[in-house]
């Protein structure tokens, strides 16, 4: 459907890119039915459109969830504008929640869709993945959230081990080691290695279903039973994991319910982040016209775990909300039910920090705190810590640090979809808010989208 000529209804102004040439260009957010659509007209390229939402009432209610950016050290200064002045230079509205060193381009796999183009190449030496750690942690001014080491396949480092113990040592909450899960399934000498680190440490498992048709589309090579050894030899090790599914439409949508019904029912698997798959890299064979958003998988969820997940139990992500959306679910009585059920998460918003890593203790602490004061909100802060103390048992507050990450992970199972920004699908706005950043051997902080999108050759 041509909207350029169509009546539509406009929603706001913002600034894109042109899909072909990459020049910034006006834009405008428009609804259209139940859509809501990026309109944008490059003086070369002509007339573009791109759907950015399927649900127009989630994106139109969103602007409850946020909250302002926390801010981190800069490294650029603001010359071009956005998205040339990468960074992170003063335009950014988001410090680094998630930090990704990629610690060698080398590859095992040659997946189609990847958005590094990885394949051969040479791994970091040690002392710059140092540097780049400290440089990660000192720019979060000495305390930095969440570490992802990732490639390439970062397990084919010959010192990933020694890059991971080294990681552990600094000021980092949590350390991610991003993998497609090859070697994980068949080195269990290494899965019992990783086995040492747990306790703030997790595995983000490159899993996109059941089905060899999957990866052989999406992978270029039929992994379904490599992809099952890897999380059983996690299970056996008790290695916290996250699965991280890429879903296009038409090739594994259909299995999205599948994926959430196998992160609850196996232990050990904490979360799941699905990705719609992006045009970035290799990723040549893909309509965009008719992408999977974040509220395109949303509904999917609904409709393939038959009300146990509602659309209503998925919230926009405080500190990104145009492109994050997260619901946690609590085990009850053994069986996992969305906290929001029991908690008007929008009441406390101000007590969540701009984070993916949610603490309860923290949270509690904040709310505490905000519900001993006076006024109408210090009401809505007493009422969340009464709905959320419920949830958390007195022997909590008796645990060690490492056992306090255990309970929150054995008795918490979290769901986000994460949406990248690409040229087709560039909002300025969403952009500034990215809190994904690749840390680069130069000692730069990159959006993930925009190093994808520009810079990966560059630097
Ligand atoms: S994406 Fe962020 S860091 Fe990059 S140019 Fe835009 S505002 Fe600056
Ligand atoms: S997506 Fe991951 S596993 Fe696939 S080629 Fe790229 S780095 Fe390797």
């Amino acid at each position: 459907m041509e909207l350029h000529q169509k009546p539509y209804q406009f929603i706001e102004h913002t600034a894109s890119l042109c899909a072909v040439c990459h020049r910034r260009v006006d834009a405008k957010i428009v609804q259209s039915g139940k859509g809501i659509f990026l309109l944008k007209f490059c003086p070369e390229h002509g007339e573009q459109q791109e759907i950015l939402e399927h649900d127009a009432a989630y994106f139109l209610g969103r602007m409850r969830y946020t909250k302002p950016g926390t801010t981190s050290k800069l490294q650029t200064k603001r010359k071009l504008g956005c998205p040339f002045d990468c960074g992170l230079c003063p335009e950014h509205e988001q410090h680094t929640c998630i930090g990704v060193i990629e610690v060698t381009s080398a590859c095992d796999l040659r997946c189609p869709v990847c958005y590094a183009s990885s394949g051969s190449g040479a791994p970091l030496p040690l002392e710059t993945v140092e540097r780049m750690l400290d440089f990660f942690v000192d720019s979060e001014f000495g305390h930095a959230e969440i570490l992802q080491i990732s490639g390439g396949e970062p397990t084919t480092h010959p010192e990933i081990l020694d890059i991971i113990r080294l990681a552990r040592q600094k000021p980092i909450k949590y350390v991610m080691l991003n993998t497609n899960g090859l070697r994980i399934a068949t080195d269990e000498a290494f899965v019992k290695t990783l086995s040492e680190f747990v306790g703030g440490f997790e595995i983000y498992l490159q899993f996109d279903g059941f089905d060899d048709a999957i990866y052989r589309h999406l992978r270029g090579k039929a992994l379904a039973e490599i992809k099952q050894q890897a999380a059983r030899n996690l299970t056996r090790h008790k290695i916290p994991v996250t699965l991280v599914s890429t879903i296009q439409r038409g090739v594994n949508d259909h299995e999205i319910g599948k994926i959430v019904e196998f992160g609850i029912r196996t232990d050990g698997i904490r979360g799941i982040n699905f990705q719609p798959v992006a045009l970035f890299g290799r990723t040549r064979e893909f309509d965009a016209s008719n992408r999977l958003t974040v509220t395109g998988i949303i509904e999917a969820i609904e409709q393939q775990m038959n009300g146990m997940i509602r659309k209503e139990d998925f919230l926009p992500l405080p500190c990104n909300v145009d492109r994050v959306s997260i619901t946690y679910l609590h085990k009850s009585r053994g069986a996992f039910v969305p906290l929001t059920r029991s908690l008007d998460v929008g009441n406390c918003l101000p007590a969540i920090r701009n984070t993916f890593s949610f603490d309860p203790e923290e949270f509690l602490k904040e709310l505490t705190e905000r519900a001993s004061g006076s006024g109408q909100a210090c009401c809505d802060y007493l009422g969340a810590l009464k709905d959320f103390s419920k949830f958390i048992p007195k022997s909590f507050f008796l645990k060690s640090r490492h056992e306090k990450i255990e309970y929150v992970s054995a008795n918490t199972f979290r769901i986000s979809i994460t949406s990248f920004v690409d040229a087709r699908n560039f909002d300025m706005k969403s952009m500034k808010k990215e809190c994904v950043h690749i840390i680069t051997p130069e000692l730069k902080k990159i959006p993930f989208s925009a190093y994808n999108m520009l810079y990966r050759e560059a630097t």
